[in-house]
């Protein structure tokens, strides 16, 4: 058989991303399909020179962790039969500890960022920059303002770590941080 299109293995993951996530909503006050922001990610990867394998990774980031209270979760191996290996490594550097407390968690995502791959560099920033879009557009209705600056703040320590790996990625994270703290600050 010949190996599938490029737009055949794109879709391939975005359906498989989307039945995992299809009971899945975002925390934000609009309560958007999970799957939303994973197509999102990928698009911002897409549209700023990442390799293939990040691009389907964005697609699939969150469905090992998200999944982790279904029947049947998502598994490493899954995607690694399902997506090969470059793509569930991706997935795999991009995935927290869920059994970690959530500030432990975060702090470690700050302290690992500067060791990822180029790849997972790239994702996690992309995830970084849909994470700080929706704060603005769309957050979770209770967090205050206090706790929205210290999420953006949080994203700009992790960010600083995963910066180097493509300078279109590092340029649209730092545009959107400051549009994103500026209008915090004119919340305030
Ligand atoms: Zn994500």
């Amino acid at each position: 058989m010949p190996e599938p299109s490029l737009s055949a293995r794109l879709l391939r993951a975005a359906v498989f991303a989307a039945r995992v996530h299809a009971t899945h909503r975002r925390k934000g006050a609009s309560a958007e399909p999970y799957v939303n922001h994973v197509l999102e990610v990928a698009q911002i990867l897409a549209e700023h020179g990442a390799p293939e394998e990040a691009v389907l990774a964005g697609l699939l980031h969150d469905t090992v962790e998200d999944s982790g209270d279904d029947p049947e979760p998502v598994t490493h191996g899954h995607l690694v039969a399902e997506f090969g290996e470059a793509v569930a490594g991706l997935v795999a550097e991009a995935t927290d500890d869920t059994s970690l407390p959530k500030e432990t968690r975060k702090a470690l995502q700050v302290r690992h960022a500067a060791g990822r791959s180029a790849g997972a560099k790239m994702l996690k920033l992309a995830d970084k920059i849909s994470n700080l879009r929706a704060i603005a557009d769309s957050p979770p209705p209770h967090w205050d303002h206090g706790r929205k600056v210290e999420y953006v703040g949080w994203a700009g320590r992790v960010a600083a770590g995963l910066k180097g790996a493509s300078p279109a990625l590092d340029a649209l994270f730092d545009r959107t941080y400051r549009d994103v703290m500026a209008r915090l600050a004119a919340e305030a």
